[in-house]
């Protein structure tokens, strides 16, 4: 596969791609309740900037720490909010400390009071999801769903990280399995922090290209689309090895 670049075509293509995700997104009951979050790996500056300029874009994620450092300079990031989706090293927080909103793949506690150290080194207070191995795969990061509510206790002390949700990302399935997984994290998710959506701001971060209507009918929050918005790319399947 090539590198997109910012043809006529391409751009009809992604202008009718983010219609489409927005409307499914919308029928399956997110309307103004969904954030969308691009996954843009492997995309160049230009073409996320075109999307941040004419469609609308306002929340990306990024997975690897060298490939955000080369692009963010080039963003248009006025109005944009950048989220850490991938494997994250704890030698590498120092990178994206000042550069992301959000750290979507918190998932130890040694990562976290690195995290918690690098902010408070800035004077911020950063972010987090706690990501939740839901469908307990060894090859993927997360904490297990069984110990997120007690990892999550355990973070009290680190007071330059806010826990603000949880991130899944359940096992390639079928339509009606992924509805199993992303019920099952939202039972979690609404046993630690409440209802979605309500006072309290929590996010429940679920749903990907093949699985964010299934997604969206369970309680996500916050969707992490790539390629069904920008074509699929040329990266490697789950699970990456960490950055
Ligand atoms: C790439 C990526 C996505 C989006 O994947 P698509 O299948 O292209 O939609 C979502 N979450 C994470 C963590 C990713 O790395």
């Amino acid at each position: 596969m090539t590198e997109k670049s910012l043809t006529d075509s391409y751009i009809s293509e992604i202008t009718e791609n983010f219609r489409t995700v927005r409307g499914n997104i919308d029928a399956a009951g997110g309307n103004g309740k969904v954030t969308l979050l691009a996954a843009t790996k492997t995309l160049s500056a230009d073409i996320i900037n075109y999307a941040i300029d004419n469609l609308g874009l306002e929340y990306i994620g990024e997975n690897r720490v060298q490939e955000l450092i080369s692009k963010y300079d080039s963003l248009h990031r006025e109005n944009l909010h950048i989220h850490f989706i991938g494997r994250l090293q704890k030698n590498k927080v120092k990178y994206i400390i000042d550069k992301v909103e959000m750290i979507e793949s918190l998932d130890s506690y040694e990562l976290a009071e690195v995290i918690n150290r690098c902010a408070a080194k800035i004077c911020r207070v950063m972010d987090v999801l706690v990501e939740v191995n839901i469908g307990s795969e060894q090859s993927k990061g997360g904490v297990p769903a069984q110990e997120a509510k007690e990892f999550i206790n355990s973070l009290s002390g680190l007071e330059n990280i806010r826990v603000r949700g949880l991130m899944v990302i359940p096992p390639i399935s079928t339509s009606e399995e992924y509805e199993v997984w992303f019920t099952k994290s939202h039972k979690l998710f609404s046993d630690i922090f409440g209802e979605p959506g309500s006072d309290n701001g929590a996010l429940l971060s679920m749903g990907m290209s093949e699985s964010y209507i299934e997604a969206v009918k369970c309680g996500s929050t916050l969707v992490r689309v790539g390629s069904a918005l920008f074509g699929k790319r040329d990266y490697p399947a789950f699970p990456e090895k960490p950055e």
